[in-house]
C-alpha cells in the first residue's frame, strides 16, 4: 500500500525546523505539485536553493512538514508562492508521482498535498474571521484573537470487501476516471462507529445486509484528506443486489478464479481484492 515505503521511513512527528538551501520543498497549484522536469539524476523533488531570488525570503515562508530518512522536507503554502516557476520545473499531477518508482517521494507528495489543503482552508478563523497562525507546540493553527485551535482534518472512510462463500462482491464506480475494480466505500458520518458506517454504506450502495466484520488494515489517502479502514464482511441473508446507480455502474459477485491479479500495489482496494483472490483472507 502507499504507506509501505520500507526501508525508507516518513517521520511526521511535529517539530519546528529551520530551512536550509539544500532542503527539499513542496508547493502546490490547483492540486498539482511543483516538481523537477525529467532529469538525468532522476531527482524529482525540487530544492529550496533552486528558487530564484533571496533564500532568506523563502526561508521565512518554508514551513517544516516532515522528514523522510532524516531528510527534512518543507512546504511553501500556495498563497506564499506567487511567482514564475523556474524553467526546469513544472506542476505535476500527484498521481504521476505515485506511479513513479520513487515510492517514498509519492507518499511524501501526497502527505504534503494533504497538509497544503488543510493549511489553505484554515488561513482564517471560522469563529471570528481573524488570520490564523501556526502553533509552535503541535501541528495546529491557532487564532490569536479568540484562541480557536484547528487540527489537521482527516476524514474517516470505511471500505467493505463483502464475501459470500467463495465469491467476492466487486464494483465499478459511476462517473469517475478510475474504471478498475473497486469495493464498497464511503465516509463515516457523525455519530457512527466504523462498523455501523460500513453496514449503512453496503445497504445504501448494493442493498445487502452483512455480518461478521473482520478488520483488514488501514491506509492514509491524502488525495481525499482521509484515512481508509478496510474490513471483510460476510453477506447476511438475500444476495439480491439493489444497485445505487448514482454511485456505482456495476456490482457483481466474482469467484477467486474470476478475479484478475491486481497489478496496483498502492491502494488498499487492490490489497484487499488480492488477499481474497490468493486465499490469504478466506
Ligand atoms: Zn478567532
Amino acid at each position: 500500500m502507499i504507506q509501505d515505503i520500507a526501508p525508507h521511513r516518513l517521520d511526521n512527528a511535529f517539530a519546528v525546523k529551520e530551512a536550509k538551501p539544500e532542503h527539499f520543498f513542496f508547493t502546490f497549484h490547483k492540486g498539482k505539485a511543483l516538481l523537477q522536469k525529467e532529469n538525468e539524476e532522476r531527482e524529482m523533488l525540487p530544492r529550496l536553493s533552486q528558487l530564484p531570488g533571496s533564500f532568506e525570503t523563502w526561508k521565512e515562508k518554508a514551513v517544516y512538514a516532515f522528514s523522510v530518512d532524516e531528510e527534512p522536507m518543507f512546504l511553501i503554502l500556495e498563497n506564499d508562492f506567487q511567482q514564475e516557476i523556474p524553467d526546469d520545473m513544472e506542476y505535476t499531477d500527484l498521481r504521476e508521482l505515485y506511479q513513479s518508482r520513487l515510492r517514498w517521494a509519492a507518499l511524501a507528495g501526497v502527505t504534503a498535498g494533504h497538509l497544503n489543503h488543510w493549511y489553505r482552508e484554515h488561513r482564517y478563523c471560522g469563529c471570528c474571521g481573524s488570520s490564523m497562525g501556526f502553533s509552535d507546540r503541535e501541528r495546529a493553527m491557532i487564532c490569536p484573537d479568540c484562541g480557536n485551535i484547528q487540527y489537521p482534518r482527516i476524514s474517516p472512510v470505511i471500505m467493505a470487501a463483502v464475501t459470500s462463500g467463495e465469491r467476492l462482491l466487486v464494483t465499478r464506480y459511476a462517473g469517475r476516471a478510475y474504471k478498475g475494480l473497486a469495493l464498497i466505500a464511503g465516509f463515516v458520518e457523525i455519530g457512527e462507529s466504523l462498523e455501523s458506517a460500513l453496514k449503512r454504506e453496503v445497504m445504501e450502495e448494493v442493498g445487502l445486509k452483512v455480518k461478521h466484520l473482520r478488520y483488514f488494515g488501514s491506509q492514509p489517502w491524502g488525495f481525499s484528506d482521509s484515512i481508509i479502514s478496510g474490513f471483510f464482511a460476510e453477506m447476511d441473508g438475500s444476495q439480491e443486489i439493489l444497485l445505487d446507480r448514482d454511485e456505482l455502474s456495476e456490482a457483481v459477485w466474482l469467484s477467486r478464479e474470476e478475479i484478475p491479479p491486481q497489478k496496483n500495489d498502492i491502494s488498499i482496494t487492490a490489497a484487499m481484492i488480492e488477499a481474497f483472490r490468493t486465499g490469504t483472507v478466506k
